[in-house]
Order: C-alpha cells, then sequence, then structure tokens
C-alpha cells in the first residue's frame, strides 16, 4: 500500500514561494496577485493565517486577466491544530478549499502535531489557540487518526500532496510506521541561528523535502514584537552575512534564503514590499562558496522563535489565573 498515489514533488527548483502569515486582509489579494506577476508560483497559506478567502480572490483575479492558470500554481494550506479530529478534517479542507476558490490543493500540512479541542468555525474562524471559552485545550486524536484523514484527502482528490510542519524527527519515524503516503514536505523554522541539521539530514534522508520558514530568522518576529525577537543579534545586519553578501554582491536577505536553497532547502519568504519580493525570488542560478556556507551555518545557537511550548505555558498560566 505505501506510495500507491502518485507523489506530486514540491516543486523546489520552481520559482521560489511567497508566504502569506501576517499579510494583511485588505492588502492581501492585491499583494498575491502582485506576487503572481512578478513571477511567484507556489502560495504559502493558512487556515491560521486568516487570509485565505483573500488570497483566493488575488488568485482568481491573476487567472482571469490570463497571468497564469490553475495548474500553473502550487497552491499550499495546512490543517489547523482544533481540525485535527477524524470527524473533521475533510469538512475543514472542503471549507479551506472554498475559501480559496479551488477545487484542489497542491499540498496540504498539518500545521503542528498538537491536537487542541475543536472549535465551530461559527465561533470562531481562524480560531487560533484557544477554545470557546478562551482556554488552551487540548484535544485527544492522535498524529495517526489525523494523518489517516489526510491521505483519504488525497484519495479523493482534495490535495495532490500531503505534508507535516514543526514536527520532530521522533514523531517523522513514528508517522513513517504506518503512513501509506509518506509526508512529501517537512516545514519547519530554519535559519542561521536555528540550523536543525540532523532533523534536516533525516528527513532528506527518507525523501521529505524541507521547507524552511523565517529564513531570515528575527526579521519575521520584530513584527509580533517578540521579546527573543529583540534580543537576538538581527540576521541581516549580521558582519558574517553581509561580508558574505558583498563579496558576491548579493543582499544579505538573498544570501540568508541561497544558503538554505543550496543546501537542498525550499524557501517561503514573505513581504510586502515589490523591491524585496523581486530580490527574494533571485536566490538560485548563483552560488555560495562551501566556506560561505560553514561561516553561516556556524552561526546557529538553537534559537527558536515559534514555540508552542511557550504559547501553551502562557496559556496554561493564564487558564490557572482565570
Ligand atoms: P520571513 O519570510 O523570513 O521574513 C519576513 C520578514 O522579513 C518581514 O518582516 C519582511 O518585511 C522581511 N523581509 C522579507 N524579505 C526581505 C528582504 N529581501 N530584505 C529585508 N527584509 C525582508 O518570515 P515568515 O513570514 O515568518 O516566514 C515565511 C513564510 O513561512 C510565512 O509567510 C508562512 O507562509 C510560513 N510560515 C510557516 C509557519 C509554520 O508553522 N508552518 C510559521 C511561520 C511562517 P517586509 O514585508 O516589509 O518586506
Amino acid at each position: 500500500m505505501y506510495n500507491i498515489f502518485p507523489l506530486i514533488r514540491f516543486p523546489l527548483n520552481s520559482a521560489p514561494s511567497f508566504g502569506l502569515w501576517k499579510v494583511n486582509n485588505d492588502t492581501c489579494a492585491d499583494q498575491v496577485y502582485n506576487a503572481i506577476r512578478t513571477g511567484y508560483r507556489l502560495l504559502d497559506g493558512a487556515c491560521d493565517y486568516g487570509n485565505e478567502k483573500e488570497a483566493g480572490e488575488g488568485v482568481a483575479r491573476a487567472i482571469k486577466d490570463g497571468l497564469v492558470k490553475r495548474e500553473d500554481l502550487f497552491i499550499v494550506s495546512k490543517l489547523w491544530n482544533s481540525f485535527h479530529d477524524k470527524e473533521v478534517v475533510e469538512k475543514t479542507a472542503k471549507k479551506q478549499l472554498s475559501d480559496w476558490g479551488v477545487d484542489y490543493f497542491d499540498l496540504f500540512i498539518i500545521h503542528f502535531p498538537i491536537s487542541l479541542k475543536y472549535v465551530d468555525p461559527s465561533v470562531r474562524y481562524p480560531p487560533g489557540w484557544k477554545d470557546e471559552n478562551d482556554k488552551f485545550t487540548l484535544g485527544k486524536a492522535t498524529i495517526q487518526e489525523t494523518w489517516t484523514e489526510m491521505e483519504k484527502l488525497v484519495q479523493k482528490g482534495l490535495a495532490k500532496s500531503i505534508g507535516i510542519s514543526n514536527f520532530s524527527a521522533q514523531l517523522i519515524m513514528d508517522l513513517l510506521r504506518y503512513a501509506k503516503i509518506p509526508p512529501a514536505t517537512l516545514q519547519i523554522e530554519h535559519h542561521p541561528y536555528l540550523v536543525q541539521a540532523g532533523l534536516v539530514k533525516y528527513a532528506q534522508e527518507n525523501d521529505i523535502t524541507v521547507t524552511a520558514y523565517s529564513s531570515l530568522g528575527p526579521a519575521s518576529f520584530l513584527e509580533l514584537d517578540m521579546k527573543d525577537a529583540h534580543r537576538a543579534a538581527p540576521l541581516l545586519d549580521h558582519a558574517t552575512v553581509k561580508t558574505i553578501a558583498s563579496k558576491h554582491g548579493r543582499t544579505p536577505a538573498q544570501v540568508l534564503l541561497r544558503w538554505a536553497t543550496q543546501r537542498g532547502i525550499a524557501v517561503i519568504p514573505k513581504s510586502n514590499n515589490q523591491g524585496r519580493l523581486q530580490q527574494n525570488l533571485e536566490v538560485t542560478g548563483w552560488d555560495l562558496e562551501p566556506d560561505d556556507l560553514r561561516a553561516i551555518s556556524a552561526l546557529d545557537q538553537g534559537l527558536r522563535f515559534n514555540d508552542p511550548l511557550a504559547v501553551s505555558a502562557a496559556f496554561r498560566f493564564l487558564n490557572r489565573s482565570l
């Protein structure tokens, strides 16, 4: 039964991809349209980003104007934590497809290996980390239960491929024991302060394409005013990165993105700015030297900004004090 469905490979070598987290609702449709016009073909969305309808509007306009056909795009979305129960996976995927205005996702990902209590979309959507009583409440679904439902989405043509995000190597080892369709991709926080070399190697050895998110490190989390992001030295201003950038006549962001792509890791940068959107596209077709790669990897501090344990600890504290 292993691999009976054709596995659509994540288009690692195609044009880089546009991430939709923190893209504002009022500008999202225009930004998606503009990203497609600029050359982006992979759109990385999620229920949790709360902008799937607007992203879909941008896609529909781009198709209507003849910029692309649906099959030219690679649309990625993610299953949120409160929709892990087997009864709701398909219904949720269908709602998300309807929001996007498409009839299949190229890739549908389990956003976090964390099952939260179901929150009906009529109560709150996107639901975030809290239940209907504003508490952090774990759900009961196991990863196996959820993955089995994800596989059914492939069987029913609702997703061409399925993947995982924020999984550890240990969880992947377990998943691969029962998966009939192995995950096409693993999406993880990955930048020079969080290299995760062992996890990347394990995934790649198991033919799971690694996709990096927050490739520019603290930059993304400054927007959220996170303390750790303010405390960390900005990677875009880091002397090592800047020296390598000027040696190659590239920007620090391009160096950070190329450091990932050259090591076989796909990137999905997000930018609201046209100039940066354009430069983030140019991250293949030129090479860093082995010493550059090593110098950037040596910046590793094991520094994770997107940490669900911090969220759950904060909510446990709040739950207690309510
Ligand atoms: P990112 O792409 O690493 O960084 C975005 C930040 O960097 C923004 O502040 C952006 O500002 C700035 N920026 C972008 N390009 C730049 C450039 N060339 N030079 C200087 N600054 C630049 O971070 P991210 O948004 O956290 O991650 C990317 C995508 O990954 C998300 O949009 C989302 O799709 C996905 N993601 C997934 C998960 C998950 O749990 N699976 C978690 C987080 C993110 P401007 O907009 O002003 O340019």
